[in-house]
């Protein structure tokens, strides 16, 4: 299954994605952190990346530890201020634009910052495998809480939330922490859509997360066609049939007809 083509930026990969856009009928947008960084949020592996700072906390040290979750709590904090008020950028449009011409498409996600909402993709087309950062959720009964609630008892005297519905202390960001089970309803709906697609195309990821990463190769094994966009390799450019090396607003952007 070795049929990998690199091509880098221009308008010879560019107008290669376009022609695999428009022969499409159903496509799977599989998407990683490196559509965001142009609107600011830093990848995971990218120098200077949130890996760079701080070890991840696992889904068990934050329920064993008060501490844990009080630095965990800390930490979201920081990043959520040095995020600030993230807005979607031209690859995120490209993507709804795409969505809007076609119902049937999907995008899969790994990122949990809300930009893809916040394009204008509507949640029957959105799956979040990561969850997502923009509010949080109580681990035993999974009622929703806002962010601007807790910081504001957090703030005062990093006072913990406790869930107003059971009672429980184990109010976290409603991301999938390292060692958290995938949520089910997601992966199977991206399962789902991997058989569904003609087209799966990965976007700003490096490609090495399990099992987010089974979703397009799934896609491929399908006998769906399977493009690859990012600034550089990855393990998986040797399954796809167009991988396109560039920076993904610009070629998305190109490649989709948008400004
Ligand atoms: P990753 O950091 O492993 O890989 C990102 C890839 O995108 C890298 O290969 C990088 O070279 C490339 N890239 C970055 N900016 C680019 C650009 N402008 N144009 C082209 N390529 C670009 O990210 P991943 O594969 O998503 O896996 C990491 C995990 O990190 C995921 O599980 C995700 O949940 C989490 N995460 C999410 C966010 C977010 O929501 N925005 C941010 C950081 C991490
Ligand atoms: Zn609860």
């Amino acid at each position: 299954m070795k049929n990998g083509t690199a091509t880098g930026p221009g308008t010879d990969s560019t107008a290669r994605l376009r022609s695999e856009l428009d022969s499409a009928r159903r496509i799977l947008i599989f998407t990683g952190a490196g559509i965001s960084t142009e609107s600011g949020i830093p990848d995971f592996r990218s120098p200077g990346g949130v890996w760079d700072r701080n070890q991840p906390i696992l889904f068990d040290d934050f329920l064993r530890s008060e501490a844990m979750r009080r630095e965990s709590w800390r930490r979201k904090r920081e990043t959520d201020r040095s995020i600030g008020q993230a807005a979607p950028n031209r690859g995120h449009r490209a993507i709804a634009e795409l969505m809007r011409r076609d119902s049937a498409s999907v995008v899969v996600t790994q990122n949990v910052d809300g930009l893809h909402q916040a394009s204008g993709v509507e949640e029957e087309q959105l799956v979040e495998l990561h969850g997502n950062a923009t509010y949080a959720a109580c681990c035993d009964c999974g009622l929703r809480h806002e962010l601007e609630d807790i910081f504001r008892e957090f703030d005062r005297d990093e006072t913990l939330p406790t869930c107003r519905g059971c009672d429980s202390p184990y109010v976290k960001s409603a991301t999938i922490s390292f060692g958290q089970p995938m949520p089910v309803e997601a992966m199977r709906r991206a399962e789902a859509a991997a058989r569904a697609c003609d087209l799966a195309i990965a976007i700003g990821s490096s490609l090495v997360v399990y099992p987010a990463a089974d979703v397009p190769l799934m896609a491929k094994q399908h006998g769906a066609r399977y493009a690859i966009l990012n600034r550089e390799p990855t393990p998986q450019d040797g399954y796809a049939d167009l991988v396109v090396h560039g920076e993904i607003g610009a070629v998305l952007g190109d490649a989709v007809g948008i400004d």
